[in-house]
C-alpha cells in the first residue's frame, strides 16, 4: 500500500510511469512548485503560503541533487497529508525535522517521499528486469544509496 493518497496518486501517474520519478511534475500537479534556491544554514527545505492555501516550496540549492528531490518531496508529503497544521512558513533543517510538526508527521512525510521517489511497483520491475545492486537502483531512480538500501528494507 502506498502512503500516498489515491487522489493524488491518480494525479501524479503521468509523472510515476518510469524511474525516475519526476518529482516537480508530480508537485507542480498538486498545484505546488517547487524552487531550487540558498536557503539559510542547516535548513534544506521550507513551504511558504503565499496567499490563504496557495504555497511555494523551497529547496536548498548547495545539496546534491538526489537530497534535493528527497526534500521536495518529504515537503510535498507535508503539503498533501498536513495542510492543516502549517502555518505560514514551515521549515525543516537537515534532518527533515521541523518546529511546527509532530516527529509522526515527519515520518509520514518520509514514507510519502519514499513511496513517491521509489513506488514499490517500479523497484519491484527492476529488480525483476536485472538491476539488482543498491547503487545501480540509486542511480536508476535517482535518489541516494541510503534511501534506496532502507527501500530494499537491507537497512533499518
Ligand atoms: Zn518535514
Amino acid at each position: 500500500m502506498s502512503s500516498i493518497p489515491a487522489n493524488y496518486l491518480a494525479l501524479f501517474q503521468p509523472y510515476m510511469q518510469e524511474p525516475p520519478v519526476d518529482v516537480l511534475g508530480c508537485a507542480r500537479a498538486a498545484g505546488l512548485e517547487v524552487y531550487s534556491v540558498d536557503l539559510p544554514n542547516g535548513v534544506s527545505g521550507m513551504i511558504q503560503r503565499t496567499n490563504g492555501n496557495t504555497f511555494e516550496c523551497y529547496v536548498d540549492a548547495s545539496e546534491p541533487s538526489v537530497r534535493q528531490r528527497f526534500t521536495a518531496a518529504h515537503e510535498l508529503g507535508h503539503f498533501v497529508l498536513h495542510r492543516d497544521s502549517l502555518g505560514q512558513t514551515h521549515e525543516d533543517n537537515y534532518l527533515l525535522r521541523s518546529d511546527g510538526m509532530t516527529n509522526w508527521q515527519e515520518t509520514q512525510a518520509n514514507r510519502f517521499a519514499a513511496d513517491l521517489l521509489m513506488p514499490r511497483e517500479l523497484v519491484a520491475e527492476a529488480v525483476e528486469g536485472g538491476t539488482t545492486n543498491v547503487s545501480e537502483l540509486a542511480r536508476l531512480f535517482n535518489v541516494s544509496e541510503l534511501a534506496m538500501g532502507i527501500r530494499l528494507g537491507l537497512k533499518t
